[in-house]
């Protein structure tokens, strides 16, 4: 039987833990050839691979531009072309506004921003080329709406969802498409580092933590799983998704429907 994304070449940045590595392993399910990348210790990033059917991986730092573009040209070469690109890598930090690290802020705004910007303005001229590209960026819940205390976070996922708009609508009359995706809280160990805190802030179980406070805003009130994320960028890298564009798609229990 025909794979869904058989062919296609696809590159997927911070894919070495949580929804990235579930999108690529999607993506290979689903046919296609994938190039990993992120952090983490050398066996993480061995089974990463392993699980990925032996994927090439590439180290780039997605707060250094010249790195993301040498990614992408190792991508391309590697495969001879790169018809997906999925902007995932993203980090987090909670504070108060007025105590925010600067640091924080500026790595925020790089890596779950200015990212996604650096590798579409390196791959999209390939996509348009060939005729065929399809670019996700996983954004967030918090790309729609805001809650305290993330500023950095929200104001870099907001960015994505415009981004991705904007290069949508120069992209609209070619076979290329940009869309967003939103998720709520995902099972991932960037969302459960979060439950902790919150049950040490308030003086209450991780378990009430998670339900009365992390998922307060998540009518749901379960995790999302990493691998409803990755079902949802297949079908937007699919041929049955070519007239999606310039979506932000929530996937979220609802949490924006509030
Ligand atoms: P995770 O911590 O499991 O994975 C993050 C990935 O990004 C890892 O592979 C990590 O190595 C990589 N990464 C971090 N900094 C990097 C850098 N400078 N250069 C290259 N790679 C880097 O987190 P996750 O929950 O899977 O998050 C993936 C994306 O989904 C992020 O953009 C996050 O904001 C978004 N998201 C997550 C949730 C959630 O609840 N987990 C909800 C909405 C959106």
């Amino acid at each position: 039987m025909e794979q869904i994304l058989g062919g296609k070449a696809a590159l997927i940045t911070g894919s070495t833990s949580g929804i990235g590595l579930a999108i690529a392993q999607a993506f290979v399910a689903a046919g296609a050839k994938v190039m990993l990348n992120g952090f983490g210790k050398a066996e993480d990033i061995a089974a990463a691979q392993a699980a990925c059917g032996g994927a090439p991986y590439h180290p780039a730092d997605m707060s250094k531009p010249a790195e993301i573009r040498a990614m992408v040209g190792a991508a391309q070469a590697a495969f001879g072309k790169l018809d997906i690109l999925v902007n995932n890598a993203g980090i987090q930090f909670v504070s108060p506004v007025q105590d925010f690290p600067d640091e924080k802020w500026d790595a925020i705004i790089a890596i779950n921003m200015s990212s996604n910007f650096h590798a579409i303005k390196a791959a999209l001229p390939g996509m348009l080329a060939q005729g065929f590209g399809r670019i996700i960026n996983v954004a967030s819940a918090h790309g729609l709406v805001a809650s305290p205390y993330k500023t950095a976070y929200v104001a870099a996922k907001h960015g994505v969802v415009g981004l991705t708009k904007s290069v949508a609508l120069e992209v609209a009359q070619a076979p290329v498409t940009c869309n967003a995706i939103c998720p709520g809280f995902v099972r991932t160990p960037l969302a459960e580092a979060q439950v902790k805190p919150l049950a040490e802030k308030f003086g209450i179980s991780e378990e009430a933590a998670l339900r009365d406070k992390l998922l307060e805003k998540q009518p749901s009130k379960r995790w999302i799983e990493p691998e409803e994320v990755a079902a949802m960028a297949v079908y937007l890298a699919s041929p049955a998704a070519a007239g999606v564009n310039g979506a932000a798609l929530s996937i979220d229990g609802g949490w924006v429907a509030a």
